[in-house]
Order: C-alpha cells, then structure tokens, then sequence
C-alpha cells in the first residue's frame, strides 16, 4: 500500500467518524518552546491547555514532524527519520479511552478490502501505563487482546506530560511483531525492532502538579474535560505494508536511494553495510532539509539553521563518501519533490527557491571541505610525525570553529587516515567555547526582548542529542 493510501485510508476512517480533517501546521510555528513541530498535538495545544475554546470536538490530521534527536539513529535503526508524517486523531473531551481503542483498533485490523490497513490482529502487541487498569481492561474487551500481549510499563515510556504543570496521562502504544527473525521474544518490552511501534494513544486525564510522575509524584487532580491524542507514524505502517525492511526504503524515500546509486555507480543492496547507511542518510536527510527549507528556513549557525546545515552537510558528506564527487543537493532535491509534491504541493510551487539554497548552501560547504581539508591533511602529518596517533583536540576544534566541519566529519577522516581524534578535549573546548556565548549573550541581552531561547535550547541540547520526543518538554524546562 502506497503512502499516499495510508494517508488517505486514515483521515477518511476519521472524518467517517465525523472528525474534522485539520492540515498539517507549518514545520516552523510560534511556539518559542520548540525548534520544530515534533507531534501532531502541537497545533492544537492551546485547545487542551484550555487557553482557547477548540473549535471542534473531534479533529484529524496528518501532520509533518521533525525530530532532531533521532538524527544519530538514522540509517542504523530500522524506523527513525529526521521528518516523518505523524496521523492523529484528537478529542476535545469527546470520546476518551474506548473510543481511541476501538478506533485504532478497528483501522489497523480490518481488513484492505473494508479501508483498514489490514495488520493480522495475532501480531499486534500493546503497552499500557503501569497503573492502567482501565487501558488494560479495555483492549481485552474491545479488541479482544489476549492478556499475555498487554505489557504494563513505567512513566519514562508510557507517561506524558509537557514538562510543566498541567495535563497529562497514560498512554498505550500499539505494535506489531515483525517475526522471530527480526529478534527476541517477548514483546516490545524485549525487543523494540522485532516489534515496532506504530501508533501511540495519550489518554489526557490527570493534572499534574510541579513533579512529573516520571519521578514518582502523583498527580494533583483530574481534568474536567478529557481529551484524546494519538500518533501513527505512516512512514512505518508503510514500511510494514510494502514488506520493505526499513522506513528508509517505503516508496517516498527509495527514489532517492536509486538515484544514489546511479550517482555513485555503488549498489545499495549488494553493498557494504557501512554505504548501506550512507544511502539511508542521504535519503532521510535531503528529504527533512527540503521540508524545512519549504518551510521557510535557511541554513546558518544556530537554531534552525543550524539543524538545517548539519542535515545538508551530512547528505554532501555522505555522498562522497560513495564516491560521488559532483555537487548532487539539487539534483536529489527534484527527487523529493517528485515523491512528497502530490501531498505537499509547496514544494512543486516553490521549487525554484528551494534549490536556489540547496545550492548555495552546497558550494559553501564545498569550498569549507576544499580548505578544510588541506588544513586537516597537515594536522594528520603532523601527528604521525611526531609518532602519535591521535589527532589533537585543538585540531579537532580548529576544523570546526574555523573550517565548519561537524567533528563526525573529523572523526570518519580520522579513522580512515588510521588516527583517533581526542574527543574529550574537542567537547571540553566546545564547552568553554559554548560558556563563552553564553556569557556574551547574557550582557548583550540585558532588559531587551530576548529572542536567545532557541539558543539557549541548543546550549542545553547540543545538535546530537537527544531531542526529539522531549523537544516540547525540554524546551517548556528550559523556558
Ligand atoms: P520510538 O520509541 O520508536 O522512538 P516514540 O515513542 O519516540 O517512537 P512517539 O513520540 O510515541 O514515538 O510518536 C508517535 C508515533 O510517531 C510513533 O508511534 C511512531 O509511529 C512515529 N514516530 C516517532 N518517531 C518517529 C521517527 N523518528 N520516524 C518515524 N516515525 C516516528
Ligand atoms: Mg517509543
Ligand atoms: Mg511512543
Ligand atoms: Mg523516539
């Protein structure tokens, strides 16, 4: 099943039911506590803070999401993107826990024929939140699930909240067992890529207090009105519906796999494992750049830029580690707007504007590399002449500072010139360095308005770390 059919298979099982379909939000919204959209829930967070009256009891949507904190998963994971498409269905003190199981469960186990996805209902696993007694009971009635699939677990997976006073509640995920091939037994509690998440219900009922109960506090009090929040991640129902073996290789992103290999003149399935990731990155990456470019942000230092520079390095520096020596953003951006155009057709309307920062943006990296390079190919002289064989953390962070190259990107050169580099002092001048902007930013700030926060969150949560499902919980702490 195509992705565009799981698409439309969705909001139509919903809007039967009477939701109103919602479009997706800009990757980019006015929300100062997060670099990017990460859930279908942010557009409608004001609806379920009761800051304003929603305007529907019930809604749906698909909506486009970046998680920068799976960006070191991607490629080595079987289900990770940078940018995926997040269906949702959301109630406004509508239905509550049944309604939102009886849903799920009905799209994903009828079958093709009756506009369901099919899933034999054998295979489906689900977690419940250690105390939900109500969530347990209810897939066993409902759905008919045997007990022996229903696996309790703690706050840290199966509690959420936004990091701050106010709701929250269980959630319950449901996954589907991919085989004994693929891994343990025992359920996702034992094995998340054997069984893979695919979709996760937020049972809003509680309010919370100053502690999350992920630290063992119980809530203060109980929601009048209780809503419902849910996630299906469709490029994973359309990695298990193509019998694919990754979200990487679902029919939006292998395009851009089989234009690599024409490229680079590599084979992706015969090949090395280690190009095998290459390709998945490059695939995933020019895919999220050129979703956040048609949203509106360019490439620079921090913030989102930032994010969108690293993604763009990555794809150039990936190519040629295949071997591909030309410039290839534009060319793999075409690409991505000949897959994603028919759902996002801003990407087809504003094509020119997008490639002109593709473009730019790769002649400016490669003229980083060209210099870079000859600095970095003295450094490595110098090391193996003074018999060492680590490269210094000073050099390490000259090639960054200076030269622009991301200390993954020293590290892969290293190790194939046979050098380690010294991390531990690279991060602690990349600490001190960080401690200075800080300090810089804090006297410039002064009573002015401040527009530092996304800096701050960067300073917080480095570019590599993990910021993806907490982006909207780290980010309300920090603020
Ligand atoms: P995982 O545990 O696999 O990292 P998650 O628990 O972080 O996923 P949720 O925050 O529950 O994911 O998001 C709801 C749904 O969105 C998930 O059930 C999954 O189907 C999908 N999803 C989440 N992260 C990604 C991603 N990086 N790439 C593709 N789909 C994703
Ligand atoms: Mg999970
Ligand atoms: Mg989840
Ligand atoms: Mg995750």
């Amino acid at each position: 099943m195509q992705t565009h059919e799981i698409r439309r298979r969705f909001l139509a099982h919903f809007e039967h039911a009477g939701h109103t379909p919602v479009p997706s939000a800009s990757l980019i919204l006015d929300d100062p506590t997060l670099l990017f959209v990460n859930a279908g829930m942010v557009q409608f967070k004001p609806y379920f803070l009761g800051d304003a009256p929603p305007p529907y009891a019930t809604a749906t949507s698909i909506q486009k999401c970046v998680r920068t904190g799976d960006i070191e998963n991607v490629g080595h994971t079987t289900r990770h993107n940078t940018f995926f498409q997040m269906a949702g269905n959301f109630s406004f003190g509508d239905y509550f826990k049944e309604g939102a199981i009886r849903h799920a469960w009905s799209l994903v186990t009828s079958s093709q024929d009756d506009g369901g996805f099919g899933f034999d209902p054998e295979r489906i696993w689900v977690t419940v939140y250690e105390n939900d007694d109500e969530a347990e009971r209810l897939w066993q009635d409902v759905a008919g699930l045997p007990l022996e699939r229903i696996q309790r677990r703690g706050g840290e997976d199966n509690y959420w909240d936004m990091g701050v006073p106010g709701p929250g509640g269980p959630c319950s995920e449901i996954y589907y067992d991919r085989g004994p091939e693929y891994g343990l037994e025992g359920g996702p509690v034992a094995d998340e890529d054997r069984y893979l998440e695919i979709w996760n219900l937020v049972f809003m009922q509680d309010v919370r207090g100053d502690s999350s109960p992920k630290y063992g506090a119980p809530p203060i009090g109980e929601l009048p009105q209780k809503n419902i929040d849910t996630g299906l991640g469709v490029e994973r129902v359309a990695f298990l519906l193509q019998g694919v073996d990754n979200v990487y290789e679902t029919d939006l992103l292998r395009p851009t796999i089989d234009r690599v290999q024409e490229l680079s003149g590599r084979s992706y399935d015969h090949g090395t494992p280690e190009d095998g990731v290459r390709f998945r990155v490059i695939a995933d990456h020019i895919r999220t750049g050129t979703m956040i470019i048609g949203d509106g942000v360019i490439p620079g230092n921090e913030g989102r830029g930032y994010v969108l520079r690293r993604l763009l390095r990555r794809v150039v520096r990936n190519a040629r580690l295949l071997g591909i020596t030309e410039p290839v953003l534009v060319d793999l951006t075409t690409v991505v707007r000949d897959a994603m155009g028919p759902s996002y057709p801003e990407l087809v309307t504003d094509f020119d504007r997008i490639v002109s920062v593709m473009r730019a943006e790769e002649e400016a990296f490669l003229a980083t590399l060209t210099t870079g390079s000859r600095l970095f190919d003295s450094a490595v002289a110098d090391t193996r002449r003074a018999g060492r064989s680590v490269l210094s953390g000073e050099d390490a962070f000259v090639l960054h500072d200076t030269y622009g190259f991301p200390i993954d990107l020293t590290l892969e050169m290293a190790a194939e010139a046979g050098l380690d580099v010294d991390e531990g002092a690279f991060r602690s001048l990349m600490d001190q360095q960080r401690a200075r902007a800080k300090a810089d930013a804090k006297s410039r700030k002064q009573g002015s308005a401040d527009h530092s926060v996304y800096r701050r969150l960067l300073e917080a949560h480095p570019p590599g770390e993990f910021l993806g499902y907490t982006d909207l919980q780290a980010a309300t702490r920090i603020v």
